[in-house]
């Protein structure tokens, strides 16, 4: 094409799930939270922003110190896993990690980089720490963003099957890491497939991937019932954890993602930042999120309501013959023989429904659906 250049040609942009607007959709496609924020994030939102409009006129802080302090302090009060934090009767009184989700170390502030959603994150992540003097390797099926930035970057990438029921191939993904000495990314649970490796798993990755590099882990899904990784951080220097408010804090419209890693990883992610944009987090994003820390404990339970919708839907869908994976996430991944991915989505969407379907070929008699709330899914399973 004229006027354009010659890097545009190798990219090919993502595609999320739609969002129309040519009529009210119960919308399951996109793995939205289906409550809405506490009431105490828009109570800060407002009384911030009457107290002190000129905030709005004034460049914000391009560290979010205070942001990732409370970030740091939400994940040592809920272990990463906002599904299984307890909390007593006041919520806003702050979790407590289960038994098994304890972190056994602190994280601390200097550990956290805030960015514009994980997307910008991850693209950080992918600037950072993978070169393209040889492949980054990640699963075949996972998130569909990470071949769209190695485009972006010119990053080779070596994409790993899936074994055939559906789990990550961890030793093959090992073992191409170890013969071109190169990072991995993948997501943890996976999606589209919903599973999860146990933090074992994860444990053995780190120990046998190739020296000098960095393993990433998208945790945008944890907070729902997988393992994180976050205790590991403590032993594995290579691990940098990606996680996002999006999901379990019902905070897609406002964006904001984030690392957990070494803090010499945070500093070289904060170098690249600062080389594209000094301010990804603007001041009512890093006024919100603070105040969605602190209420923790309403998203833990959302959080659970979603994880038991899950396992009920799940229930429903085999009960009628539908192959389901086991999610540990706010979506399932099912398909039914005889019966193509597109057609099931077009069915919903004749009711009025929105869930995903992938055209990717492997994946195209699937359909992905986000949990919404018990009343939506009542409506989903009429049409199902
Ligand atoms: C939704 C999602 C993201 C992106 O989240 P944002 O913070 O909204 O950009 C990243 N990774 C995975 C695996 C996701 O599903």
């Amino acid at each position: 094409m004229e006027f354009v250049s010659k890097r545009l040609e190798s990219l090919h942009p993502y595609v999320p799930g739609e969002q129309p607007t040519d009529r009210e959709y119960i919308k399951l496609n996109a793995n939205e939270n289906p409550y809405p924020p506490h009431s105490s994030v828009i109570e800060a939102v407002k009384s911030t922003l009457s107290a002190a409009p000129q905030k709005l006129g004034l460049y914000p802080d391009p560290d979010v110190t205070e942001l990732r302090t409370q970030i740091a302090r939400m994940l040592n009060t809920t272990g990463g896993v906002l599904a299984r934090a307890s909390h007593s009767a006041d919520v806003t009184a702050g979790c407590r990690p289960a038994p098994e989700d304890e972190l056994g170390f602190e994280i601390t502030p200097d550990m956290i980089f805030c960015g514009n959603g994980s997307d910008e994150v991850l693209s950080f992540v992918f600037y950072t720490f993978f070169d393209s003097d040889r492949p980054v390797v990640f699963p075949e099926h996972t998130y569909s963003f990470y071949p769209v930035y190695c485009g972006y970057y010119h990053i080779p990438m070596e994409r790993i099957k899936l074994l055939p029921d559906w789990r990550l191939d961890v030793g093959t993904m090992l073992a191409s890491a170890a013969k071109s000495s190169s990072a991995m990314i993948f997501a943890n649970p996976n999606a589209p497939t919903g599973l999860a490796l146990t933090r074992n798993e994860v444990k053995q990755i780190l120990e046998s991937a190739p020296a000098g590099k960095v393993v990433v882990v998208d945790e945008a899904y944890c907070d729902f019932g997988g393992e994180s990784c976050l205790p590991l951080l403590k032993d594995h220097k290579n691990l940098v954890i990606v996680r996002t408010f999006s999901k379990s804090l019902s905070f897609a419209g406002m964006r904001l993602g984030y690392i957990v890693a070494a803090p010499e990883l945070v500093q070289a992610v904060f170098c690249v930042k600062n080389s594209f944009n000094h301010f990804p987090v603007d001041f009512v994003a890093k006024t919100a999120a603070i105040a969605s820390c602190k209420a923790a404990a309403y998203y833990a339970d959302n959080a659970r309501k979603i994880a038991k919708e899950r396992e009920s839907f799940t229930a429903f869908l085999r009960e009628r013959g539908y192959f389901v994976l086991d999610s540990s996430t706010n979506f399932v991944f099912t398909k039914k023989d005889g019966m193509g991915g597109k057609e099931l989505y077009g069915r919903a969407k004749d009711a009025g429904i929105l869930i995903r379907h992938f055209a990717t070929p492997g994946i195209e008699d699937f359909v992905r659906i986000s949990i919404g709330t018990h009343e939506q899914m009542e409506a989903l399973k009429q049409v199902l």
